[in-house]
């Protein structure tokens, strides 16, 4: 048996993925270029993937390239600087390293403490 790899469960023999997340991923083909986010998690919660499994498939980067979540951040990223009439080539790749950065080095509004020079 293989693992899944989304959500590193039981896919079965020779697939990559389980029926679940397989399930999902033709869920996210179905909406077409133009979803919300909120229009995504509704239509992957009426599938029959529980909450928990969503979350895990949506953050998997699967392929290196980013994971789902970032993939959709990026493209609405792209979609809103567009309709302001500004160019920006927001990737996958992007969103993900912004966010490892973040990560390591919360962003000065996040710190803890009450002195905060960059507080204003
Ligand atoms: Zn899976």
């Amino acid at each position: 048996m293989s693992q899944c790899i989304y959500c590193q469960e039981k896919a079965g023999f020779l697939k990559k993925t389980c029926a679940q997340c397989k399930e999902m991923l033709e869920i996210i083909q179905s909406l077409g270029a133009q979803f919300s986010f909120r229009e995504l998690l509704d239509a992957l919660m009426a599938s029959s993937a529980s909450n928990e499994k969503i979350q895990k498939f949506l953050d998997t980067d699967a392929h290196g390239q980013g994971s789902i979540r970032d993939n959709i951040t990026a493209r609405m990223t792209n979609q809103l600087a567009h309709t302001m009439g500004q160019h920006t080539d927001m990737s996958p790749q992007k969103v993900k390293t912004i966010r490892e950065l973040e990560k390591k080095n919360p962003t000065p509004n996040d710190l803890p403490g009450d002195i905060n020079p960059y507080r204003r």
